[in-house]
């Protein structure tokens, strides 16, 4: 069975094209083919743009924070609200296991939770300790089960020291696998939150200056010098937000260090700390952890974006139900942390980066897409519209616009931090691996329908 998707302006990696898309079964057979090919179907795409299936790097789905909280969205509901925004691939982090669990409990784990998707995805495996047989598992993963990546975090229940990520770095590299890290300096975050505690001042007011800018810098410059210290071996900095990370990470650059992959995130872009100044009751909404920025760090990312410096942008999508967020209205420590951005983050920065900031359509494709596949190994079969690849493609209208309201928002969430926030351009049709899963607002796909990717 044949498609054509004829006379849409189709991004490729290194240029943009008008004309036709040739898919066949799941794969893109041709683009523009010199000779004719008679397809069963045919959509005239004319006046919209056509991307690679954008890929979001870093979801949270049917995550279990604690004991107490459970993420709004399973795999299932946040999938479809990817569709729907045009995300065609998520790479999910799992969640910590039991202390002392073997790192394929948790996988295995996942795979059950994930049987619903409806886009395809693959996991970051996680890492809480560090011995002999955790290092000698993570690279029988990397080597045989399709997991490329794992995330080691610097703060919360399991922080990794020094020497633990020194042995990740160098274990991941042995095998061509990367560590992607959560950055906050643990003592820091610490401080300042004894010392709120014993004060009572545990408010939304002072919740940004809990995880001050140098709690994430600190560590991103201590990470990124223990990776090149081990040789440049390959590191990942996931949801990036404050300047001064940035700086750190072009100075290493400046000397010459490569393999350094730099994340941030939509929420970071977009919103600022101001909103932790106003009413609690809409300043706990947005709890997250690293915090929201001062207006100078937004724009500082948004530079290191538009000069490549930013590799990947995702969404960190966790939300939690607006009750739940409440609870950390008089005390931030009392809510989970998390909010989503899933289904809005391609339109919204389409919006913001490409018709407001210029960027090109070439880069747009790769901070959204390309980049995220080729840094987790899983180019050309996802990130990239060539012959061969995946048939994962986002037909985006530039000339209608998209205002969010809660009716459209596929999220289990009760609430949105990006309610009211429009673009210019809308999702117009999506597909996943040849099959059309959204046309304009409804969602045509299927439970079960994505595929695990191994990377
Ligand atoms: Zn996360």
């Amino acid at each position: 069975m044949k498609t054509r998707l004829r006379g849409g302006r189709v991004v490729l990696e290194d240029r943009v094209v008008d004309g036709d898309i040739i898919i066949e079964g799941e794969k893109i057979l041709a683009i523009n083919p010199a000779q004719a090919i008679a397809c069963d179907n045919e959509l005239d795409v004319t006046g919209h743009t056509v991307f690679p299936g954008f890929i979001d790097p870093h979801t949270h789905m049917s995550l279990q924070q604690s004991e107490q909280f459970r993420a709004a969205d399973d795999f299932y509901s946040g999938t479809v609200a990817a569709a729907l925004g045009g995300t065609t691939t998520i790479i999910d982090h799992i969640a910590f296991s039991p202390q002392g669990s073997p790192l394929m409990r948790s996988i295995e784990n996942y795979h059950a939770l994930a049987k619903d998707a409806v886009i395809d995805y693959g996991f970051h495996g996680v890492v809480q300790h560090v011995d002999d047989a955790i290092i000698d598992e993570l690279k029988y993963i990397v080597k045989n089960r399709g997991v490329s990546s794992f995330k080691a975090y610097s703060t919360y229940g399991f922080p990794s020291g020094d020497c633990e990520l020194l042995k990740l770095l160098s274990a991941l590299n042995e095998v061509g696998g990367i560590l992607t890290v959560h950055c906050e300096n643990d003592g820091i975050t610490k401080y300042y939150n004894e010392m709120f505690r014993k004060s009572g001042q545990l408010t939304m007011r002072n919740y940004p200056k809990s995880r001050p800018n140098l709690a994430e810098a600190e560590t991103v410059g201590r990470l990124i010098g223990w990776a090149e210290h081990l040789g440049d071996v390959a590191v990942y900095v996931v949801h990036t937000s404050a300047r001064e990370s940035l700086q750190r990470v072009a100075q290493a650059r400046a000397r010459g260090q490569k393999n350094i992959y730099v994340e941030t995130c939509t929420q970071y872009l977009l919103l600022d700390e101001s909103l932790y100044a106003g009413d609690a009751t809409r300043a706990c909404q947005y709890i997250m952890a690293p915090p929201l920025r001062s207006k100078a760090d937004c724009e500082a990312l948004w530079q290191a974006l538009l000069d490549g410096s930013i590799q990947t942008v995702g969404t960190d999508h966790c939300p939690f139900m607006n009750a739940e967020k409440q609870l950390g209205k008089d005390d931030y420590s009392k809510a989970p942390g998390g909010v989503a951005g899933v289904q809005e983050r391609p339109i919204l920065m389409y919006e913001e980066a490409v018709v407001q900031r210029g960027m090109s359509l070439l880069d747009f494709a790769k901070v959204m897409s390309t980049n995220a596949a080729k840094i987790f190994n899983c180019y050309p079969q996802k990130g990239v519209i060539k012959e061969g690849a995946d048939a994962d493609l986002v037909v985006l209208n530039p000339n209608v616009g998209t205002q969010f309201n809660s009716q459209m928002l596929a999220s289990n969430c009760d609430y949105s931090p990006y309610l009211g926030f429009s673009s210019s351009a809308s999702i117009e049709k999506v597909f996943s691996r040849g099959r059309q899963i959204v046309n304009g607002t409804e969602f045509l796909g299927a439970a079960g329908a994505g595929k695990f990717m191994r990377r």
